[in-house]
């Protein structure tokens, strides 16, 4: 009854998940069936799944309406080289820190709040350009509510100006127009917004809904009102965000300080950042040890808008990539631990196509051989087998079996079910010629164990390992008994070293 076996499987496939493997004698058991049901695909999807909801960290599903507060708007400038954004974003910033108390110093984080007389609050970011904009929206991160987009008067529109407008809608983020340089005699702000129009972002003045603020960064005209504009806009986008449960994030920059270590600043999404959190971010974790604003003073709450900086990461995580929170340290290693292990999967798919490549092409003159010599022995010995023969005829450990010498009696060991399945694939396309024979004795997933080095020794095989580990212990008994281990991290490098292994022990080449 299928029905009734997909049923079992499923509870089993959280067994074996949570469990790893219980025995490879289970995983080929299930896996028989599973063929015999047809449903190799559904298994190892679920699997994938299963594994992937169980071990990595994701953000939360949306949170309930009712739980959402405003939130300030996060701006970023951008515009053609030398209209004016840094000069805009260092006024900005000054005024702010005049606007507080002297004697602050202001710290380049990557981002800072402005806050208006009004009490509304302005957080820019701080790289300007649609560089920064544009390589965070290509790791999937998108912070920027509004694009302060600067066009300088006296210049118009220029291919940057361009860019930008093309980024900032390509991203769905509105527009408030500031047009700079408004002090020098040449300025022309009617030009700029005449120009604009061909880019379809229209201004108030020709029946659109872009504000455009004429402004001087230089003398500092003006900036009030565009920052008035800007939260204008927002209101009207009635930015929301949860301030409750886990953290959620996003890094702006990061680097490494002499004193303080690996330290980030974020933009908070949702959540209350703390000291003490764990928080997740790319391939590192931290538990936040201190928190500062960009005027360096500590605080000990961030909240959903605010830019902070993070110190207690344990490596460097890179701009754009996503902030979570996790309920502890081990959750934290766990979800690292996974995606360093996603990552390792993916230059193994890299590997095997190379492989793939190679592979084709010794198959080819393989088939060449086979021409010439006629069929080709390859003796393939299922662990099953193994099994059923170990039954019939008990081995002990020190009696060696009569063989012919031109055989090599092998052993496969690898991290994951898929690592040996790829090899033991491999190994069949690789057809000897009819003097020589591989015997595999044995293959499985683990770590290279006492029962793999008496098996070589009884069959006078090699083992070989892909991506696992030896014991000092195991190491010093192979030893011993004069077993060869032979340990790759990549595929290729094992199957060549099959070859030379093969060629090296028998009158024939491969
Ligand atoms: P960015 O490349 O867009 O960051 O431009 P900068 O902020 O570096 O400015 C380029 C040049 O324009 C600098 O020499 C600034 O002093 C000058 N500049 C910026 N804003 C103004 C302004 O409002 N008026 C005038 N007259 N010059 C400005």
């Amino acid at each position: 009854d299928i029905d009734y076996v997909y049923e079992a499987l499923l509870n089993t496939a959280i067994d074996i998940d949570s469990l790893e493997v219980h025995s490879q004698l289970d995983e080929i058991w299930i896996k028989e069936v599973i063929k015999k049901a047809g449903m190799k695909l559904k298994w190892s999807k679920l699997k994938q799944d299963k594994v992937r909801e169980n071990k990595d960290a994701v953000r939360r599903p949306q949170a309930d309406p009712a739980l959402l507060t405003p939130r300030s708007p996060v701006v970023t400038i951008m515009g053609h080289v030398d209209h004016g954004k840094t000069t805009l974003l260092d006024k900005l910033r000054k005024t702010q820190v005049a606007a507080m108390e002297a004697g602050g110093i202001t710290q380049h984080i990557g981002a800072f709040l402005v806050s208006l007389p009004s009490g509304e609050k302005i957080t820019f970011l701080d790289t300007p350009g649609h560089a920064a904009f544009s390589a965070m929206r290509a790791r999937g991160a998108q912070v920027t509510d509004i694009v302060v987009l600067v066009v300088a008067a006296d210049d118009g529109v220029m291919k940057q100006t361009i860019e930008s407008i093309q980024h900032a809608k390509d991203a769905q983020v509105p527009i408030v127009l500031a047009i700079n340089k408004c002090d020098k005699a040449e300025a022309d702000p009617e030009k700029v917004k005449k120009e604009l129009l061909a880019y379809d972002v229209v201004c108030e003045d020709y029946g659109g809904d872009v504000q455009a603020v004429h402004v001087s960064a230089l003398k500092g005209d003006n900036l009030m009102a565009l920052a008035e504009a800007t939260t204008a806009l927002a209101e009207m986008l009635e930015l929301k965000a949860d301030p409750t449960g886990p953290v959620e994030g996003t890094v702006i920059e990061s680097f490494t300080d002499k004193g303080r270590g690996p330290v980030t600043t974020a933009i908070i999404q949702r959540g209350t950042l703390r000291k003490g959190s764990i928080l997740v971010a790319g391939k590192s974790w931290a538990k936040v040890r201190l928190m500062f604003d960009e005027n360096g003073k500590i605080i000990n709450e961030a909240y959903p808008s605010m830019p902070v900086g993070i110190i207690g990461w344990k490596d460097l995580p890179s701009a754009g990539d996503e902030i979570l929170e996790v309920e502890s340290e081990a959750r934290a290693r766990e979800v690292i631990n996974w995606r360093k292990f996603e990552q390792e999967q993916e230059k193994n798919k890299d590997d095997l196509k190379i492989l793939e490549e190679k592979r084709k092409e010794h198959q080819e003159a393989h088939r060449k051989t086979r021409e010439k010599y006629g069929t080709l022995h390859w003796k393939k010995r299922s662990f099953m087998k193994y099994l059923e023969r170990k039954e019939q005829r008990p081995l002990k450990p020190k009696e060696k079996i009569e063989r012919d010498s031109n055989v090599l009696p092998l052993i496969i060991k690898g991290d994951v079910d898929g690592s040996v399945e790829a090899i033991l694939n491999i190994m069949d396309t690789y057809d000897a010629s009819h003097e020589c024979q591989l015997d595999l004795v044995h293959y499985g997933v683990g770590d290279i164990s006492e029962n793999d080095v008496n098996l070589a020794e009884t069959f006078d095989g090699v083992i070989f390992g892909f991506n696992v580990n030896v014991s000092n212990i195991i190491q010093q008994s192979a030893a011993k008994k004069g077993v060869k281990i032979k340990l790759h991290k990549i595929i290729y490098r094992l199957i060549e070293d099959l070859q030379e292994e093969l060629s090296s022990r028998m009158p024939c080449t491969v």
